[in-house]
């Protein structure tokens, strides 16, 4: 990358990293303004650019940006999330807020998530709009608000883009946060590009009683019908169900491993999956386990009202992660099942936003594929379903296919994004920028 690009990358990088953008006290607006002059600064028109903020959040802004193409082929979106994770300063070694370079490594709050990404886009669109680059279907950014709060937030840009302004940033498909490669011991191991998400799903479980003085307990209790119930349902395990996109997963990731690990992989993605292979992978890791199945987990408990009274009431939340073509109501079904007593009641809590797995397309994954192996030679391409959410749900969910590719490495240990010190490696940033410039290159063509 020659000189000027890059100084002039940090530059943004760091200005955006030191603009505060947490939920509590920060300005997502003003990082979008300042990304915009960026943008005009780098030769972009007031015409290319759109500052949209929602009339009731003013701090909420989102940035569209497009560099227009020959039309020959349909756009393709650029996303990231301009929002960071609250950080508290006493808490951290160094002020979250600024931008430290130090022992190899850039630290800030939002230094990987999501600034990384956001902060690279912003700079390889300037580069793409001096070097007078005409890509045969029109390239657009969109930095938005409000990701780490999720469906939670009215105010989250990627829905409320696709919600109020879906021509903006229609898009034949889309990058997004949530891929990346992976170091181990200082070595890039594998890059994986996320392709699907499970889709988070809530029950509300309940037992009753009539309830009483807890001086003459009777034979029926709320508190001990749903522990008991409750420990039936710990043991139950959604069965096994591998998607081209797990199941591409486990196949490539079994030539990483050795040993049982590796022949259990291989196993798994068997057209009938080994259970004795799938009961210890899913054993002797939590990760593969919510990999290979729909999960459900009981995350908070309450009952009783008085210490001297019988509960009229015992109530359990679980919280359930749905392989992609799975249905609430199958999920809830199953749940009634294994808690093996009617009396306690299921509800949902709220409908989930499906998120359907994007296909493995080859003019995708081709370009992937083909600068994967340029910039690091013999390091595998791994498609990936991630068990948590980004704003991919919501444009998946709207028909547009995303893929998480960074290109940014990062060793799985050292991950601190949402974390204290929240760290990228330097040679990974400017690695990973000169990566997706060339890749949105190759997906956008033209010359
Ligand atoms: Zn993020």
């Amino acid at each position: 990358m020659p000189a000027p690009d890059r100084a002039l990358f940090r530059a943004i990088y760091q200005e955006l990293v030191e603009i505060n953008t947490t939920d509590s006290v920060g300005d997502n607006t003003e990082a979008a303004r300042a990304m915009a002059a960026r943008l005009k600064a780098g030769g972009f028109s007031e015409s290319e650019l759109q500052l949209l903020v929602p009339a009731d959040g003013p701090k909420k802004g989102n940035l569209v940006v497009r560099l227009k193409g020959t039309e020959l082929r349909k756009p393709m979106l650029l996303i990231a999330h301009l929002d960071v994770v609250e950080a508290k300063r006493s808490d951290w070694e160094r002020d979250p807020f600024k931008l430290v370079e130090e022992g190899g490594y850039f630290y800030a709050r939002g230094s990987i998530d999501d600034k990384a990404m956001a902060a690279i886009f912003v700079a390889n669109l300037i580069r793409y709009k001096q070097a007078g680059y005409k890509p045969e279907r029109d390239i657009i950014l969109a930095l938005t608000s409000d990701e780490e709060l999720g469906a939670g937030s009215k105010w989250n840009g990627a829905n409320w883009l696709v919600t109020n302004h879906r021509a903006l940033i229609d898009a034949e498909f889309a990058l997004n946060e949530g891929g990346g490669g992976e170091l181990k011991d200082g070595k890039p191991l594998l890059n994986r590009v996320q392709a699907a998400e499970k889709v988070s799903v809530s029950f509300r479980l309940e037992a009753k009683n009539p309830g009483g003085h807890s001086s003459v307990p009777r034979a029926d209790n709320a508190i001990y019908e749903l522990a008991e119930a409750l420990v039936k349902f710990w043991k139950f395990q959604f069965p096994v169900r591998l998607s081209e996109i797990t199941h591409g997963y486990f196949t490539r990731s079994a030539e990483l491993q050795s040993g049982q690990v590796a022949a259990d992989m291989r196993a798994l993605a068997q057209a009938t999956p080994d259970p004795q292979a799938a009961a210890r992978l899913s054993a002797s890791s939590a990760l593969h386990n919510s990999l290979m199945r729909t999960t459900c987990v009981a995350t908070r408990l309450e009952g009783g009202h008085a210490l001297n009274a019988l509960s009229q009431s015992a109530t359990a939340m679980v919280n359930c992660r749905m392989l992609s073509g799975s249905s609430p109501d199958e999920v809830q079904q199953s749940i009634v099942n294994a808690l093996g007593n009617p009396a306690i009641t299921v509800t949902r809590l709220r409908q989930p936003i499906a998120s359907p797995p994007s296909p493995l397309r080859a003019d995708v994954f081709g370009p992937i594929e083909k600068l994967t192996a340029e910039f690091w030679p013999g390091v595998p391409v791994v498609p990936a379903m991630s068990t948590g959410a980004t704003d991919s749900l919501f444009l998946r969910n709207a028909g547009i296919p995303c893929y998480g590719v960074s290109g940014l490495f990062i060793d799985p240990a050292d991950y601190r994004a949402h974390g204290l010190n929240e760290r990228i490696p330097v040679k990974s940033l400017y690695d990973g920028q000169e990566f997706l410039y060339r890749l949105v290159r190759e997906m956008a063509g033209g010359g």
